[in-house]
């Protein structure tokens, strides 16, 4: 593996460099950026609607679910939703806030305990202006960070295509995650 890039978090550590494809990804599945604002065309909606696998969801909770990022800024790149097709972190009830801070705590504890991440960024981005890219549904990032992890983009190369990768991702926290539980 080149220098600087600590991939723990996509499985079992090899030495395959990574191919950085996630754009074939959201082709094959029609999720480039919704057409309006409307749930119909929300992808945050339409996830929770196929099996795991397809929607790489990792958990799902009454109110809220985890899923994996499609364009990860990290592997284990996670969000947060609530079911609900809500734009704004005022619009939540105080169980889907609540369900949203256990499940990112989850997250967390999931992907430190897989990957041993060195660190998280979290948050929401509240609008377009801010950065969202889907501003119509609410999701809180999860983002795991190691050590020199900004290098990771441009030391891409061979075997593995990103979806593949996600495919593994989201089995590999699915299970870690469900086995956390039970011990908790
Ligand atoms: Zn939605």
């Amino acid at each position: 593996m080149s220098d600087g890039v600590h991939q723990d978090g996509v499985g079992e550590p090899d030495d395959l460099d990574r191919l950085w494809t996630p754009h074939r990804m959201a082709y094959i599945r029609g999720a480039d950026k919704p057409a309006d604002a409307s749930s119909e065309e929300c992808p945050f909606c339409r996830i929770p609607t196929l099996p795991d696998d397809e929607g790489l969801v990792v958990r799902r909770g009454e109110l809220a679910y985890a899923v994996l990022n499609l364009y990860p800024y990290a592997p284990g790149h996670l969000m947060v939703c609530p079911y609900r097709h809500i734009a704004d972190y005022t619009e939540t009830t105080d169980e889907e806030a609540a369900e949203i801070a256990t499940l990112t705590r989850g997250a967390m504890r999931v992907v430190r305990s897989v990957s041993g991440a060195a660190g998280f960024n979290i948050g929401m981005n509240q609008g377009h202006i801010a950065g969202a890219g889907i501003a119509a549904h609410l999701h809180q990032h999860v983002v795991p960070r190691w050590p020199g992890d900004q290098n990771f983009m441009p030391i891409i190369g061979k075997t593995k295509t990103m979806p593949e990768l996600l495919a593994e991702t989201r089995c590999l926290l699915a299970d870690a995650w469900a086995e956390l539980s039970q011990a908790r």
